[in-house]
């Protein structure tokens, strides 16, 4: 027989990573409830016409294949385009703003390498049809607020305007397509190439604009903002950029939403379809981005919908739990685990009644049914972590009573067998 292996770039995800990615998925739950965002569950399973519209690079990566019935389909790469195409189609009506979460696997035929795979999960917001910098603001909250309550330490937004980019380009004649290439040059960090090939179309003043833009970066402050602006002087669209931007930074500090940030006017996400504020979360721990997001205000258009401005976010779920690993930082378990072990068989019915009327009481039980000696059916529980064990022998409970085992201390006492859940339950609470 051949042993199996998973396919490349494909990870099965055993017990603890499993629980530590739907312990962020549950946080990220919480956020969107906080935010009042809807959940919507779209196909992992689309056109490739949809995707081959968003017009993203990423397009290079997908999973495509054609279905029994013909169609050419992909696996998913990311959520924006599905969630434009419900605001384009059956959410078309629905009274504005429209709040959105979504979390799930995403696919994309990335080289694998350290936090990138071919299948990975995120939490996906999105805020559809307002496009005052109020939104983006709540889009940059909810992601710092998330972080915080993952508990991810010394994080930074790296946060930039791509209207700064394409103001200056498109001013110099430049075509959309030759800017897409460049902001993709960009984005790569090919900054020389980016330069040699925005020369053959922008003039000598336009291109030290450009050096300038790509080497600013700084904080918050009104004075790094007048110094973007200089180079900028006569590019109408950047300035307008440039203003937009410093009121979603401006409204971020007066309204005491705090978070360490670097403004990168040269900044370039690989996505084609962003047309404002653009952001990514980064920790000193990895290289790569932990999120990131942006305004798109033309996508749900271009998919025949209103026009209809957009702004949005992913986190990268398994790229946030290798950073908390590499922070050492451990999300909070849910809940202890007791294990109920009967001595005997004589005693079974009552094992099995006791772990009923516990899980009724919302305790997590795990039942000894191997039929082991309790000693080794202790030493298991010891291996697997469990917080308490429930030991019920025949002359015990013949008085009402059972045996109850703090396994971290190896303390031992005896318990009334009627009221034991309510010992526990402030056992566990202690
Ligand atoms: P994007 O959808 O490209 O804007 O990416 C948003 C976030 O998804 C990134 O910041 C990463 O955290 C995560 N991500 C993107 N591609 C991968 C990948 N191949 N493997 C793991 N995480 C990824």
């Amino acid at each position: 027989m051949p042993r199996f292996k998973t396919v490349r770039g494909m990870r099965d995800l055993l017990p603890s990573d499993a629980q530590k990615l739907r312990r962020l998925e549950s946080l990220a739950r919480e956020i969107s409830e906080l935010y009042s965002y809807e959940e919507v569950i779209t196909p992992l399973v689309e056109h490739y016409a949809l995707m081959d519209k968003s017009g993203t690079e990423i397009k290079t990566r997908m999973y495509t294949f054609e279905d029994l019935g013909g169609r050419r389909v992909v696996l998913r790469p990311e959520f924006t385009a599905s969630i434009a195409r419900l605001m384009a189609t059956t959410l078309r009506n629905q009274p504005k703003p429209v709040r959105l979460f979504s979390t799930g696997t995403l696919y994309r035929y990335d080289e694998p390498q350290f936090g990138r795979y071919r299948e990975f999960w995120q939490s996906n917001f999105e805020i559809i049809g307002s496009e005052r910098p109020e939104a983006d603001v709540e889009i940059l909250s909810l992601t710092n607020q998330l972080m915080k309550e993952i508990g991810l330490r010394n994080y930074w937004l790296k946060i930039g305007h791509v209207g700064l980019l394409r103001g200056l380009l498109s001013t110099e004649g430049m075509s959309a397509a030759e800017q897409n290439t460049i902001m993709q040059l960009l984005d790569k960090k090919l900054v020389h190439e980016a330069i040699k090939q925005a020369e053959s179309t922008v003039s000598t003043r336009g291109i030290s604009a450009l050096k300038q833009l790509l080497q600013a970066k700084g904080d918050s402050s009104s004075k790094f903002f007048k110094q973007v602006e200089k180079p900028l002087k006569g590019y109408k669209n950047s300035l307008n950029a440039l203003n937009n931007l410093e009121r979603i930074i401006t409204l971020c500090k007066e309204g005491g939403i705090k978070f360490r940030m670097s403004i990168e006017p040269g900044f370039a996400r690989g996505l084609e379809y962003y047309t404002g504020m653009i952001f990514e979360v980064l920790t000193p721990e990895l290289e790569i981005s932990l999120g990131g997001g942006g305004r798109y205000d033309r996508l749900i258009e271009h998919f025949g919908g209103e026009a209809t401005p957009a702004v949005g976010v992913a986190h990268g779920l398994d790229r946030i739990a290798l950073a908390l690993d590499k922070q050492e930082s451990h999300l909070k378990q849910n809940k202890k685990v007791v294990a109920v072990i009967p001595i005997n068989a004589k005693v079974i019915p009552q094992a099995i009644n006791l772990t009923q009327r516990l899980r009724e009481e919302g305790i997590h039980v795990m039942m000894e049914i191997m039929g082991r000696r309790v000693s080794t059916a202790i030493q298991d529980a010891s291996r697997r972590k469990i917080a308490y064990a429930l030991i019920l022998g025949p002359d015990e409970l013949e008085k009402g009573k059972i045996s109850l085992r703090d396994m971290k201390r190896r303390e031992q006492k005896l318990v009334d067998y009627q009221t034991v859940h309510k010992t526990l339950t402030e056992e566990l609470t202690n």
